[in-house]
C-alpha cells in the first residue's frame, strides 16, 4: 500500500546493488511483481526471467553467477581452514567463532 516502485526506482536500486552486472535494456517493466527479462553481462547466453522484487532480493537471478558466488564462498572457507592448519604455532590467540566444534585440531597437537 502506498509504496510503488516504478521503473526508474527499480533501475536505480538495481544498479546501486549490481552495478553494470545486468543488462536491463531488453526488459519491459510493468510492475514490481511482474517478471522481467534481463541479461547477465557476464553470462549473456541465458536470459534471466525474474520479478524485479526477487532481482533486488537475491544475487540477481543469474544461475551462473549464483554458482560462482557459492564456489567463492566455499573456496574462502576451505582456504581459511588450510591457512589455520598450516600455521606452525599451535597456540594462536584465535577467538573461537562458533561455540561448538571449533577446537578439534588444536587438541590433537
Ligand atoms: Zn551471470
Amino acid at each position: 500500500m502506498g509504496l510503488r516502485i516504478d521503473e526508474a526506482t527499480f533501475l536505480e536500486r538495481a544498479i546501486s546493488r549490481f552495478g553494470a552486472r545486468y543488462d536491463y535494456s531488453q526488459m519491459t517493466y510493468k510492475s514490481y511483481r511482474t517478471p522481467i527479462k534481463i541479461r547477465c553481462v557476464e553470462h549473456p547466453v541465458r536470459e534471466v526471467v525474474i520479478t524485479p522484487e526477487r532481482h533486488l532480493q537475491t544475487t540477481g537471478g543469474c544461475k551462473y553467477c549464483l554458482r560462482t558466488y557459492r564456489n567463492q564462498t566455499l573456496e574462502r572457507v576451505l582456504r581459511m581452514e588450510c591457512e589455520t592448519s598450516e600455521l606452525p604455532a599451535p597456540l594462536l590467540p584465535r577467538a573461537p567463532q562458533g561455540a561448538a566444534g571449533a577446537g578439534q585440531k588444536s587438541e590433537a597437537v
